[in-house]
């Protein structure tokens, strides 16, 4: 997966691995979709080793919000659950969970 990158997020990563924004955009980064906003230039992100981020206490708030399970509108977001359930073992399980609900919810009907 690949985090959208705001800014804020490049002046706070800029910070910790004490780079001018301009080089950690040219060496890590490129134009996302969004306006303004940028993507790592390779996959897995660069800032992952041995599965831990090393950015942590700097990581960009897409991946602070991960996977957005308490965000507005969770049933018009419910494909990309699905989707974030294949790689993530908390969506995975909320989905189990909800599932459970569901059929508890309709046997008392
Ligand atoms: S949490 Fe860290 S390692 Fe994972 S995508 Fe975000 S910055 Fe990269």
């Amino acid at each position: 997966m690949s985090p959208q990158l705001a800014k804020r997020d490049i002046r706070r990563l800029a910070e910790v691995l004490l780079l001018p924004e301009d080089e950690l955009i040219s060496e890590y980064l490129q134009p996302g979709e969004d306006k303004g906003a940028y993507v790592s230039r390779q996959a897995p992100c660069p800032f992952l080793q041995d599965k831990l981020c090393t950015v942590y206490e700097a990581r960009p708030d897409n991946c602070r919000s991960f996977p957005n399970l308490h965000k507005r509108d969770f049933r018009s977001r419910l494909i990309q659950v699905v989707e974030n359930s294949t790689v993530c073992p908390i969506v995975y399980n909320v989905l189990e969970l909800l599932k459970l609900e569901f059929w508890r919810g309709r046997g008392r009907r």
